[in-house]
């Protein structure tokens, strides 16, 4: 009998695990709340309850390549870093053409999800959603939980003494949508992700003055990179990875740090942390120094206290009438919906075999998808972990033991902790070709590098120099793509089609193919490797 699988959310995830369904036989019914697919990338004038919100000018940090679906390459004129409506457009050509559409119920909300009484045996699932205020109730064989982990604002008013009397306004990035209303205010952001950088630079070009306040600084990377092509496709490479892993991390933090130092000195503009550059989720901000050289950004330390219309900070500088504070100051998520036996919250962290998983289930019929912070995309993650899922489901793939799943948990985050900074940013990073390379392990789709150089060398090459595109994924073993090698041979073109628009008679200069970086990353994995061998 074909399994029922119930999957929670129509975002980039849920699109992807409906695929992955149909792709292995199973029969997927997705619930989407509200009225599209798309998720976070859907963009609306007010933000919607139970849904991310974004501002409307978001671009995303992530290039076209980096982030696509694997068996899915994103058109070649389209732009390396997309604006959200863009995404849109290819989040719909990909439901369009693997005809996922037909198998989401829209303005359905998924209320709860209990374990069947014979769970031990069936591994079923009941599951209550509402529609239209009429509540029904089905039985599933397996869940894909793709509900996202954007949607709970994490607004920490009681660390700011003094907010309750503050006569100005004050919002959460989530409820920021465009500088409408902001111009010629005197503006505080606190907090220096991805959100706080964005909503800084976008008003400084309209209000009076705009500060950023962070509590401990950040190290700012450029989305565009040597040569002008997308830092992830230069960073996120095979190679790259080896030599992170094989050279001494302070070695690594010392280069990159002289690097984005080059661009502007971190100390001199006021944001050198104390942590060092693999410490911290990156900050991509591409105007963040032009808007500090041009004072139109101050930045200011930590928040020590709020007065009625004005702000203390804690190295004693005060600053007067503050029309308005934006708190860019993250999320938590949750599962409201999900019985509370088998998915706990605490402060961000929660309890998953490679972040999908819960290791106590009695039977693997349930899934968590794109509960990641990935140094890199979270697209093609969601799509394999879903690959992984259901090929688990389908009883394919067998998972370890509930002690072995507890304890590789456990380790995850005794390394994450070691690396990163205490934050409850910090608790479900992972860096994309380690992680990736681990859940296509496990599925048996993990490119076999030694084979590809013995049968094709200079595709190897390829491979292992250049980006670790998701096509890598499927180039061998269960959901293997026929287009997988194309794709990866013509992935400059896409990359390079959107920046050159105006034609040039001369002839392209010689790109040589190995390049020093490249030489001498050979010889330092080979000495690597000899030295393992000798001691
Ligand atoms: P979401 O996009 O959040 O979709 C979840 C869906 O589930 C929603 O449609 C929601 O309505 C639905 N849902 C939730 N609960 C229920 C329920 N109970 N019943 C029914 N439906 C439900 N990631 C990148 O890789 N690159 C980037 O550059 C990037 N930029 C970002 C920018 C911003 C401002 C933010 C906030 C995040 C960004 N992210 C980025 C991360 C982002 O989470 C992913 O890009 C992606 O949206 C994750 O998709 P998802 O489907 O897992 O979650
Ligand atoms: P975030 O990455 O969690 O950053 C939150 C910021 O707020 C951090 O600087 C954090 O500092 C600070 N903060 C949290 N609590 C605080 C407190 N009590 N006091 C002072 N500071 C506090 O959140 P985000 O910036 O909203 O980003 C969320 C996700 O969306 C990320 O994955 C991000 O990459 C993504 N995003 C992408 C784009 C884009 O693609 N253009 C834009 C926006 C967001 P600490 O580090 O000290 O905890």
């Amino acid at each position: 009998m074909v399994k029922t699988v119930a999957v929670v959310g129509a975002g980039a995830s849920g699109l992807a695990a409906i695929k992955c369904c149909l792709d292995e036989g199973l029969e997927p019914v997705c619930f989407e709340r509200s009225g599209d697919i798309g998720g976070l990338w859907q963009y609306k004038d007010n933000p919607e309850d139970g849904r991310a919100s974004i501002y409307k000018s978001v671009i995303i940090n992530t290039s076209k390549e980096m982030m696509c679906f694997s068996d899915f390459p994103i058109p070649d004129d389209f732009p390396n870093y997309m604006h959200n409506s863009k995404i849109m457009d290819y989040f719909r050509m990909y439901a369009q053409n693997f005809s996922l559409m037909k198998y989401i119920q829209f303005k359905t909300t998924v209320c709860s999800i209990k374990k069947s009484l014979d769970f031990p045996t069936s591994g079923q699932w009941i599951v209550t959603t509402e529609k239209e205020g009429k509540q029904d109730t089905s039985v599933f064989d397996s869940i894909l939980i793709c509900s996202g982990h954007h949607m709970f604002p994490n607004l920490p008013l009681a660390s700011f003494p003094g907010i309750e009397t503050f006569k100005g306004l004050y919002m959460h990035s989530r409820d920021y949508k465009s500088p409408e209303g902001f111009q010629n205010k005197r503006v505080l952001v606190i907090g220096i992700g991805n959100s706080g950088g964005d909503i800084a630079v976008e008003l400084s070009r309209i209000a009076k003055q705009v500060f950023l306040s962070t509590r401990r600084g950040a190290w700012i990377v450029n989305r565009v990179s040597a040569n002008g092509y997308p830092l992830d496709t230069l960073k996120t490479r095979r190679y790259v990875y080896l030599l992170n892993k094989v050279l001494p991390s302070s070695l690594i933090n010392y280069i990159a740090e002289n690097k984005v130092n080059q661009r502007f000195d971190h100390d001199n503009y006021g944001l050198l942390p104390t942590h060092r550059f693999n410490g911290q989720h990156p900050t991509v901000n591409d105007d963040l120094p032009n808007r500090i050289i041009s004072g139109q950004v101050k930045i200011k330390c930590n928040v020590k206290e709020f007065k009625e219309n004005d702000v203390v900070f804690e190295d004693g500088t005060e600053e007067k009438d503050i029309d308005m504070v934006i708190f860019a100051t993250g999320y938590s998520f949750s599962f409201p919906f999900c019985d509370e036996s088998v998915l706990v919250v605490t402060e961000n962290k929660v309890s998953l075999y490679k972040y999908i998983f819960p290791p106590h289930l009695e039977q693997n019929t349930l899934a968590v998808i794109g509960l990641v912070q990935p140094i890199g995309a979270i697209m093609p993650i969601s799509e394999l972990q879903a690959r992984l899922a259901t090929r688990v489901f389908k009883g394919l793939v067998r998972l370890p033991a509930a002690q072995s799943m507890v304890h590789d948990v456990a380790q995850k985050r005794q390394k994450m902790e070691s690396r990163y900074v205490r934050s409850q940013r910090h608790t479900i990073q992972v860096d994309y070709v380690e992680y990736m390379d681990e859940v296509a392990s496990l599925l048996g789709a993990k490119p076999r590098l030694f084979l590809l150089f013995m049968t094709d060398p200079k595709f190897a090459l390829k491979v292992f120099f250049g980006p670790c595109t998701p096509y890598q994924y499927r180039l061998m073993g269960p959901g293997k793509w026929s287009g997988a090698r194309a794709a990866i041979m013509t992935q400059y073109d896409r990359i390079i089609k959107p920046t050159k628009t105006r034609s040039l008679d001369n002839p392209s200069r010689d790109k040589s193919f190995l390049n020093v970086i490249q030489v001498c990353t050979i010889l330092i994995l080979l000495a690597a490797l000899l030295y393992q061998i000798i001691c």
